[in-house]
């Protein structure tokens, strides 16, 4: 069975892949390689692959939320977020029924939160136009909302066994590899090889095993940095391995330069014990969170400056009482320094302006981007009676 998305339009090679024949004519060595190698993935995947509990009861749904998860981070720290979302949201009606806010507050601390957004609108959408049966075919899946072909293969193959690669950042390094590739790897044209290569080894072993083996031998063994190639149930086909470059491929491409901001993030509390927050916004850098609110600044503030700029910005008095050293966090193209103040108001409420005071009590229950987080537990271990400068 064919690959339901784009082709290849235009043939690629002998030129561009020169010395990369391991695969890529009708040779038989390269059936044979060909061969070899899903062999080897498959049988290193029954025997090797990590005894996870979801492995035994394939779900679409399970396999659905833990590879969304598993953009956003490693497999074993994916698996402790899977089980935490599968005891709230064991499946897609009690997904679909809960609110936004709710979804948002489960998914704190993985980033990229119009996954989570998008999660919740495509539940909604099965419940409605699926009658809460999960789609069970790659197209019907891809047409769920923010699922790419990526997720879409990786359901379809794993669960009902469609001929259809699944093909992440693990799979196109262990290609670029295997096959000693110069080349961006993250370029349209690589996927559509990759996934050549891959429908041609669906004929040799099962669709669902041979994706679900490329990725953990991407996440275990094929290393971004030092893979552990002494183990690697292809070494023999590796051309890269064979040839000495493992360090040197995949050949990065050159990064966009970073942008520096630095801002002070205040935890302020109103007189009667209340944080003031900002609300979420539909749109902006984090459409759906709480925040606290911020004020960019240049320089390393002084609680003096710290107090004045708050009340010209916000149109509220407050003292600052605690002035912590700055906390990094990284956000997309920005490097960020925050600098945590906690203080209090002159006086109760939030000013009526964009602000609102929130019982701390309930903060727990909002969900607040990963670099905020980083700021609150930083103010919350802090002796309350250190010095402000
Ligand atoms: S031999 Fe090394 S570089 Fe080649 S696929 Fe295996 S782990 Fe990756």
């Amino acid at each position: 069975m064919g690959f339901p998305g784009r082709r290849i339009s235009r043939w690629i090679g002998p030129g561009a892949l020169a010395g990369t024949g391991l695969f890529l004519t009708g040779s038989v060595e390269a059936v044979r390689n060909r061969t070899a190698v899903a062999k080897a993935v498959r049988e290193w995947f029954e025997a090797n692959g990590l005894p996870l509990f979801f492995r035994n009861n394939r779900s679409p749904y399970v396999i659905w939320i833990l590879e969304v998860m598993g953009q956003q981070t490693q497999l074993s720290r994916a698996v402790a977020y899977l089980e935490r979302w599968l005891h709230r949201f064991p499946d897609v009606s009690s997904l679909a029924s809960t609110e936004e806010q709710e979804v948002l507050k489960l998914w704190e601390g993985l980033g990229y939160y119009s996954r989570a957004r998008n999660i919740h609108k495509a539940a909604q959408q099965i419940v409605r136009d699926y009658n809460a049966i999960f789609p069970d075919t790659y197209s019907s899946i891809l047409k769920l909302p923010g699922v790419g072909e990526y997720t879409a293969a990786a359901v379809a193959s794993m669960v009902f066994g469609e001929a259809v690669p699944a093909v992440d950042a693990n799979v196109r390094r262990i290609f670029a590899r295997l096959l000693l590739w110069q080349e961006d790897t993250g370029s349209s044209t690589f996927t559509l090889l990759v996934r050549e290569h891959m429908e041609k080894m669906f004929s040799i072993e099962n669709p669902g095993l041979l994706n679900e083996g490329m990725m953990e031998l991407g996440e275990r063994i094929c290393l971004r940095r030092k893979p552990d190639c002494a183990r690697c149930p292809v070494g023999a086909f590796c051309l890269a391995f064979q040839k000495g470059e493992v360090e040197r491929i995949p050949v990065r491409k050159q990064r966009e330069a970073k942008i520096d901001r630095s801002y002070a993030v205040y935890r302020l509390f109103d007189t009667e014990g209340r944080v003031l927050l900002s609300a979420p916004k539909k749109r902006g850098i984090w459409p759906g969170l709480w925040s606290l609110p911020g004020i960019l600044v240049e320089e390393e503030p002084s609680a003096a400056a710290l107090e004045e700029w708050f009340g010209v910005s916000f149109g509220i008095d407050i003292n600052v009482e605690l002035l912590l050293p700055p906390v990094r966090h990284s956000y997309t193209r920005y490097r960020l320094l925050f600098y945590p103040v906690s203080g209090r108001t002159t006086e109760t409420g939030a000013g009526g302006g964009s602000l609102v005071a929130v019982e701390q009590g309930k903060m727990g229950r909002l969900p607040f981007p990963s670099g905020i987080l980083k700021v609150l537990r930083e103010l919350a271990v802090s002796s309350s009676s250190a010095a402000v400068d």
